[in-house]
């Protein structure tokens, strides 16, 4: 009997509607706080610029050890399946015996705790820690020397607002960064790079509940939210590499799946879209199973050597095994140009180190199989008589389909091996996973997601009780929250949400405050001030120093110029930094131009214009005359306010002169 093969569509990531798939996510952000040290010894917490310079390096393996109830978590056993070596590089200025795993923690830095515990105020968290209680959490990857990152809670049960909702945060952190990965190559041999500058960089870890948002647009506000208070809390690190968001995505039905370390915000409507789809297909697909009467018993451990069919270099050989049943299912898509067949493969290799392209399935020989389209297609040297082949030794029936792997034979039977226990796991539909974004907004396999059984209790720290002066403290720096900001400056003077980030993003409130009520400057006028017109400026390759905008707003303030000498005034205070305010405006107008001079330059000015055209075309009209009015201030250096001038001109229009 021949099952009747249906080729299911993937969704259209495009159109997808997220309510109906039942969408929820969150986001756990990962961002540097400010301090003078690291977490727990007192090396600087900078990163090496230059990566040539090392002083020293050395190298580990890592394996997991019992957890607290005396179970290893799965997700670290696996890790350890990886069998990596580690090289770590090291700079003697800013890494210790504690980054190299040669000492205990020094106790954690103080400050760092103060700012955790301002920033579980900023996140209105009605529940504040008592005592700092350091955690370990297991990391094999080697991005940790210990082979755990040494974190404590500050806070839980918070919130923020996400447009007219409230997305609980249950809880913030500070931990120590982990080292720099150098280098990402996978499958070459087992060896990782680090450099080792980054760790125990402090970091606070803000965790959202992961089934309140519901749309990738809320996401993205959320992520904003969080970041914004960092900003204005002034706790936040700022620059490149200093953020990093885990995003939590599931469906109904599917399951929670984490993917690590998106530090592109706009990259988070395309990973929503790709993962939905993907969790889609892959309950689709253990329907399909399920439809077909297949069970995880179906599946064997009978790998058939084949590598008389190729000629094989190095020693290599090749496996293959038979898939009852399953024909057309590894072909499925399940993200964009990616068939599940190459979902599993991604899997295997990053455990074993057989290249995904090493690695190959029965439906990749289907006219428009979706592998072919793929970044990553089969290289192996596959016809249709070697398929004809292997279905022949393998006594394959019509429903039943075949994977094939070439590489060392240990490796190449390890890879088997967790192929055959993916496809059991597609019985169940979405597997719990970390996974990596890949820069098409597809995502790959990166490890098992961690059960409670990765943290225990750091043996090294112990309890620091926190004085109740500590908590009131901190919630005396507690400053407005960011939609409070934004609430005060739409009603004073009908700032965007774009407007108040700027302010909040440069950290040019305080200063705007200063300008406009120590100052007594209008707000947009400050707002051009603080942030229009720096910008503009660098765009002229003109650098404006803070102090001389100070020196504008002084002059603004004491009327001592006009806002249309902003401008030339901010070239001239770049140029010679030295000068006061005074003497720049000294300088620029050596005397204030007459109305009479004013006058006449109009003239010129209008001289060369069609009068009557100037009287009766209107769009004309609003074209010329700021152009006038522009080439009359040039003339007089500025010293006349634009609006006056503007008011004669037209004057002028109208008497016909
Ligand atoms: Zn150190």
């Amino acid at each position: 009997m021949c099952i009747c093969v249906v080729y299911a569509q993937m969704l259209n990531p495009e159109t997808i509607d997220f309510k109906q798939l039942g969408f929820h996510a969150g986001i756990e952000v990962h961002h540097q706080i400010r301090s003078n040290r690291k977490l727990f010894c007192r090396c600087p917490p900078d990163l090496e610029r230059d990566p040539e310079n090392m002083d020293y390096t050395f190298h580990r393996y890592f394996r997991p050890v019992l957890g607290e109830m005396g179970d290893f978590d799965p997700g670290m056993l696996v890790e350890f399946e990886k069998g990596y070596k580690v090289i770590y590089y090291a700079c003697e200025h800013n890494t210790c015996t504690y980054e190299m795993d040669e000492t205990p923690p020094f106790p954690p830095d103080r400050d760092a705790i103060r700012k955790g515990f301002i920033l579980a105020h900023y996140f209105n968290c009605s529940a504040l820690a008592e005592e700092i209680v350091v955690n370990r959490k297991q990391y094999l990857d080697g991005s940790i020397t210990t082979g755990f990152q040494r974190t404590f809670i500050t806070g839980r049960d918070g919130w923020v607002p996400v447009f007219n909702k409230k997305v609980r945060i249950t809880n913030v952190h500070i931990e120590e960064d982990a080292a720099r990965r150098v280098n990402w190559c996978e499958t070459a041999d087992r060896t990782v790079y680090f450099n080792l500058d980054r760790l125990g960089v402090p970091l606070t870890e803000v965790i959202t509940d992961h089934r309140d948002i519901d749309t990738p647009e809320e996401l993205v506000e959320l992520a904003k939210q969080i970041g914004r208070i960092l900003r204005v809390s002034r706790i936040g690190r700022r620059g490149i590499g200093t953020a990093r968001q885990d995003v939590n995505i599931s469906i109904k039905d599917g399951n929670r799946a984490e993917i690590k370390g998106v530090q592109n915000l706009a990259m988070f409507p395309l990973l929503c879209r790709h993962e939905a789809v993907r969790q889609h297909a892959l309950i689709e697909l253990s329907q399909q199973m399920r439809e077909r009467g297949l069970t995880k018993e179906d599946f064997e451990h009978t790998y058939v050597e084949v590598t008389h069919l190729f000629s094989l270099r190095n020693g290599n050989k090749a496996f293959a095994t038979i898939f009852p049943k399953m024909k057309a299912l590894f072909g499925l898509e399940v993200q964009p140009n990616k068939d599940f067949g190459e979902e599993i493969f991604e899997k295997s290799m990053l455990i074993t180190g057989i290249p995904r392209e090493d690695q190959s399935h029965s439906d990749e020989f289907q006219q428009n199989a979706v592998r072919k389209r793929s970044l990553h297609p089969c290289k192996l040297p596959i016809n249709s008589e070697r398929h004809h082949q292997i279905s022949s030794i393998l006594r394959l029936g019509p429903d039943d389909a075949f994977i094939l792997v070439v590489g060392p034979e240990r490796r190449a039977l390890h890879a088997m091996k967790k192929i055959l226990e993916r496809v059991k796991q597609a019985l169940d539909g979405v597997p719990q996973e970390t996974r990596r974004l890949l820069p098409n907004g597809n995502s790959e396999f990166l490890r098992v997601i961690h059960g409670k059984e990765r943290i225990y209790p750091d043996t090294d720290t112990p309890p620091i009780v926190i004085a109740k002066d500590l908590v009131d403290e901190s919630r005396k720096a507690v400053g407005k929250r960011p939609w409070e900001i934004t609430h005060d400056l739409h009603n004073k003077y009908g700032f965007n949400q774009h407007q108040t980030d700027l302010l909040i993003r440069d950290e040019k409130l305080e200063k705007f405050h200063t300008y406009t009520d120590k100052l007594s400057l209008n707000g947009p006028l400050a707002y051009r001030l603080l942030i229009e017109f720096p910008r503009k400026k660098r765009r002229e390759g003109i650098k404006l120093t803070d102090k001389a905008v100070d020196k504008l707003a002084e002059g603004l303030s004491r009327k001592l110029m006009t806002p249309e000498q902003i401008d030339p005034l901010a070239n001239m205070l770049s140029e010679e930094p030295q000068l006061t305010i005074e003497q720049a405006v000294e300088k620029l107008v050596l005397k204030p131009a007459t109305e009479e001079e004013i006058s006449l330059l109009i003239k010129q000015q209008l001289k060369s214009q069609d009068l009557e055209k100037l009287r009766t075309d209107e769009t004309y009209r609003r074209i010329m005359i700021p152009k006038a009015v522009g080439a009359v201030l040039k003339a007089v250096h500025y010293s006349a306010e634009g609006k006056k001038v503007a008011e004669q001109v037209r004057a002028l229009i109208r008497k016909g002169r």
